[in-house]
């Protein structure tokens, strides 16, 4: 506690740094940004916890092909679906959602909320909640496309009752080179546990089948790595539940 009475005061600090341009709005948000995810992480590693959580689908190839995957483990992840792409496949959202899994908003079209225009960034976190509605739980989590988030999306989320869904590894699978599936959960264990950025939207391009495999592979790995370890393979909504009973 005494840690993040400390990280407090500096974000106090940086609002004051920034206060003189437009820095000082995004400030709040991305201090936010990195205790939230500190929080998170410590809870992982203090209950031997990971989530795997994978963003922009339903991919109408590979959604189905984990869905298979993590029921052959028996294990509950959180989908953080496009709006856009779940209108176009909206069987396999069904069937992602009917398989016991979280399924969160990322938004309708993916926009970066720190290069969009801010009364159109909320209004594509409104239309992604819209889209989404029949699959979202009570309380739902939102995570930012890119990790962009303004006190205006913020603030929209909010509004809805919803919360702000980070990740603390991300597993490199849209980056140009990707790292081996076996190193993504050295990180992980390394970290005692944590949440995984993944992606299940159907790739284009030549490469496409290969990141399909890296995504399975990293899943695979991060399955085998929890058995071993004894950890719990929790959906993203019961790791805050129990954070935010913690602060109760
Ligand atoms: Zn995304």
């Amino acid at each position: 506690m005494t840690d993040l009475g400390a990280t407090a005061l500096v974000a106090g600090g940086a609002g004051v740094v920034c206060a003189s341009g437009a820095g000082a709005w995004l400030a709040s948000p991305v201090v936010a940004r990195r205790l939230a995810v500190r929080r998170l992480a410590a809870h992982c590693a203090a209950t031997g916890a990971v989530a795997l959580t994978y963003d922009d689908g339903p991919g109408a190839d590979l959604t189905p092909r984990l869905l298979d995957r993590l029921a052959q483990a028996d294990a509950r992840a959180t989908f953080f679906l496009l709006g856009r792409r779940a209108e176009r496949a909206q069987a396999v959202a069904d069937a992602v959602h009917d398989a016991g899994h979280e399924i969160g908003c990322h938004s309708r079209e993916h926009l970066n909320a720190w290069k969009t225009a801010p009364a159109r960034a909320v209004a594509d976190v409104a239309a992604g909640f819209e889209a989404l509605g029949r699959w979202l739980g009570e309380r739902p989590i939102f995570r930012p496309p890119y990790g962009k988030i303004t006190p205006w999306t913020a603030r929209a989320v909010r509004a809805r009752g919803a919360r702000l869904g980070w990740w603390t590894v991300d597993s490199g699978d849209t980056w140009p080179e990707t790292p081996e599936p076996e190193q993504v959960a050295g990180r992980v264990e390394r970290a005692g546990g944590g949440v995984v950025l993944l992606h299940d939207f159907d790739r284009a391009g030549e490469n496409a089948e290969d990141r399909a495999a890296f995504v399975l592979g990293v899943t695979a790995a991060i399955l085998d790595l929890a058995r071993r370890r004894g950890w719990r393979l929790a959906p993203m909504g019961a790791l805050l539940d129990e954070m935010e009973a913690d602060r109760r």
